[in-house]
């Protein structure tokens, strides 16, 4: 683990005003070489804002930014070893796929046969090997990104910076082209700062996620440890979605916790935590649904929609109207059925607000 060899960043106490509007509040954290980091959140929480201070294009109000374990605050866009990938990438219409990758290597001094060497080289690691020749609008919108993907890569920045890379893709070249930088940051071994609103993209291409709110840190983490142990509402159902229920905490022991809604007891990881009322996050697919017996947690269909490989339900309980999505297809419970309700081992956490 290191946090001051090349490829680090460290951006420590950060704060950005514009005017008199705060967009950054004391942001701290660390991101290790060559790990993917994304920061994720609702448009307008601070993610783009974050990034260009990363890439110099803004300057920080206060605080310090390090890259590489040096102090980079104060210097311009093109002293900072970092290059970034844009939401449209940007590329020059007029010029070839190969002209387009050498651009930055040529205006950085390298001279011209050297340049497009690299640049065939940059265009092979993508998997554009022999397309160098093609102007941009003969390629298609994958390949475009690919070109500034390569284009940023051949100047072998500490950091590469992607803004939303995938939003002018379609959906299922979203998929195949995010697969792509994935595995091309792993073989590599570079490191990525990543920005998307889209919490799948988040969860399948990062190390850790950055989920940010109003400018602060709502929560950080693997995006296992966010899905599974979401510490608010919030993260919860933006990290896919989520019944938030009250509940009663009976007791801890050994890192789980014994929680009880109405009448049903269930045990849940539970640390740093104290007995008393709490807030459960449920994920819809956590939920079962048997037939109504006496003493249970019970509730009655209010609505059901059948999805081919899934059954989603609506349930009014005593502690509110809970989402279910049950993989059980062979039946469709009707509206009006009375039923019990049980909660399965996984995809249920305690949240804190
Ligand atoms: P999106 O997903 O919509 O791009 P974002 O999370 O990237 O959103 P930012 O672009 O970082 O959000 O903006 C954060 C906040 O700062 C927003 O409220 C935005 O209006 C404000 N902001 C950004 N740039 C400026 C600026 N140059 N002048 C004034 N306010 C700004």
């Amino acid at each position: 683990m290191s946090t001051e060899g090349p490829g680090s960043v460290v951006f420590q106490n950060i704060r950005k005003q514009f005017g008199a509007f705060t967009a950054i509040h004391d942001l701290s954290l660390t991101i290790e070489p060559g790990t993917l980091v994304t920061l994720l959140g609702p448009s307008g929480c601070g993610k783009t804002t974050t990034l260009r201070m990363l890439a110099g294009l803004e300057h920080p109000t206060s605080g310090r930014i390090l890259i590489g374990g040096k102090d980079v605050t104060m210097l311009p866009a093109n002293e900072r070893d970092v290059s970034m990938v844009f939401q449209s990438y940007a590329l020059f219409p007029h010029m070839t796929a190969l002209e387009n990758v050498a651009y930055g290597l040529e205006s950085s001094g390298l001279k011209r046969k050297e340049a497009r060497e690299r640049a065939e080289d940059g265009l092979a690691l993508v998997g554009l090997a022999g397309m160098g020749e093609r102007l941009p609008a003969e390629l298609s919108g994958g390949q475009q990104q690919r070109v500034a993907v390569a284009r940023a890569l051949v100047l072998e920045p500490q950091v590469l910076l992607l803004d939303e890379p995938l939003s002018d893709l379609d959906a299922r070249l979203r998929r195949r082209v995010r697969t792509e930088i994935r595995e091309l940051q792993q073989r590599l071994g570079f490191t990525a700062v990543y920005v998307t609103h889209d919490q799948d993209e988040a969860l399948a291409v990062s190390d850790r996620i950055i989920v940010m709110r109003d400018g602060h840190v709502a929560q950080e983490g693997a995006p296992r440890d966010l899905y599974d142990a979401p510490a608010s509402a919030f993260i919860a159902d933006f990290m896919g979605e989520a019944n938030v229920v009250s509940c009663d905490i009976l007791g801890v022991e050994g890192g789980d916790a014994t929680i009880r809604v109405e009448a049903l007891t269930h045990r849940v990881p539970g640390r740093d935590i104290r007995p008393g009322p709490a807030k459960l996050a449920v994920r819809p697919n956590a939920i079962t649904l048997e037939p109504a017996k006496n003493g249970a947690f019970s509730g009655r269909i209010t609505h059901a929609a059948y999805l081919g490989d899934h059954v989603e339900y609506e349930v009014k309980t005593a502690a509110g109207t809970l989402f279910v999505v049950d993989p059980a297809v062979e039946r469709t419970l009707a509206p009006a059925t009375d039923v019990a309700i049980g909660f399965k081992e996984r995809g249920i956490a305690i949240i804190s607000s």
